[in-house]
């Protein structure tokens, strides 16, 4: 019998970004294609071309759907963007003291006291998907998921 795809996206849910602890690659929007039927196949969308994690991702993708054989392959049709980041993968950034990526061109509020009077620290943060900012108002630096 085939699975349905809710089966498969909530298995999906359970793997997560390895540059970004707690987030599924559901939250940050990286399932661009989805057939489920005879076969499964998942594209995913690397979402900076800069991570080396895209051999990881597919391998923990395919070990998650082990049991219906599926295709797992990196799209490059649609590209991803920090706006496909789902409100719950947002919510958790927020908590962990990580400000979802911001409009381009304006700072992201501080994750810790939600000020936006906040300023760029450093273009590189421990990735190169994170940048360091740091706020004016309680005066802690905090990391950002960079707008792309
Ligand atoms: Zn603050």
């Amino acid at each position: 019998m085939a699975p349905s795809a809710e089966e498969i996206l909530s298995k999906l849910a359970q793997v997560m970004d390895p540059e970004i602890p707690g987030l599924s690659i559901v939250d940050m929007g990286m399932i661009g294609r989805l057939e489920v039927g005879s076969t499964v196949e998942v594209d995913l969308l690397p979402t900076y071309l800069g991570c080396p994690a895209l051999d990881v991702i597919r391998r923990r993708v395919e070990e998650a759907l082990r049991e219906y054989h599926p295709v797992v392959r990196w799209s490059f049709e649609v590209p991803w963007s920090s706006e496909r980041i789902t409100p719950a993968g947002r919510a958790k950034l927020l908590e962990w003291g990580v400000a979802p990526p911001p409009e381009e061109g304006t700072p992201p509020p501080c994750p810790l006291c939600g000020s936006s009077d906040t300023e760029p620290q450093s273009r590189f943060g421990p990735t190169l998907c994170r940048a360091l900012y740091y706020c004016r108002h309680c005066r802690q630096p905090f990391e950002a998921i960079k707008p792309m």
